[in-house]
């Protein structure tokens, strides 16, 4: 929606600059909606829509999808590896807005798990991980909330 922040983090950061491009492009052409639309299409964005992050991963130009890194993917698997997905840290990452309500309900949720009795090491190490990776999230949306 026009008017609408895209979201938070380096992926959103990546569509507002192609937005401006194509935005920039079709006046430089004196171009209108259709303008627009076509330069949109040459653009070829592609988004998965998820419920922590929507990724940008591109097909033709996997480097740098954190979740490829350090691991054996599948040989017939195309695409991104969903489950080893870091919004923290990949710069294909889109944190939405509608995300932002989910990190600061799990930040709340491990805050309270740590506060828990008797929390074995192992317990404690895994959940100041998760909340280690939830703040960072929350970090780059405060400091790309204007
Ligand atoms: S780490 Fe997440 S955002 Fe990055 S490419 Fe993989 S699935 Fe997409």
């Amino acid at each position: 929606m026009a008017g609408q922040p895209i979201g938070f983090g380096p992926g959103a950061g990546r569509l507002r600059d192609t937005f401006n491009e194509i935005q920039a492009t079709a006046t430089a052409r004196g171009g209108n909606a259709r303008v627009e639309e076509s330069l949109l299409r040459k653009a070829r964005i592609t988004i998965r829509f998820g419920t922590l992050n929507h990724c940008l991963f591109d097909e033709a130009n996997p480097a740098g999808a954190v979740c490829l890194d350090g691991t054996l993917v599948p040989e017939d698997h195309t695409g991104p590896l969903d489950w080893r997905c870091r919004p923290d840290r990949c710069h294909n990452s889109v944190i939405g807005t509608e995300h932002v309500a989910i990190y600061d309900s799990h930040r709340r949720t491990q805050l309270k798990l740590l506060d828990a009795p008797a929390l074995s090491p192992c317990r404690k190490e895994l959940i100041i991980r998760e909340l280690e990776r939830t703040e960072a999230v929350l970090d780059k949306i405060r400091k790309e909330t204007p």
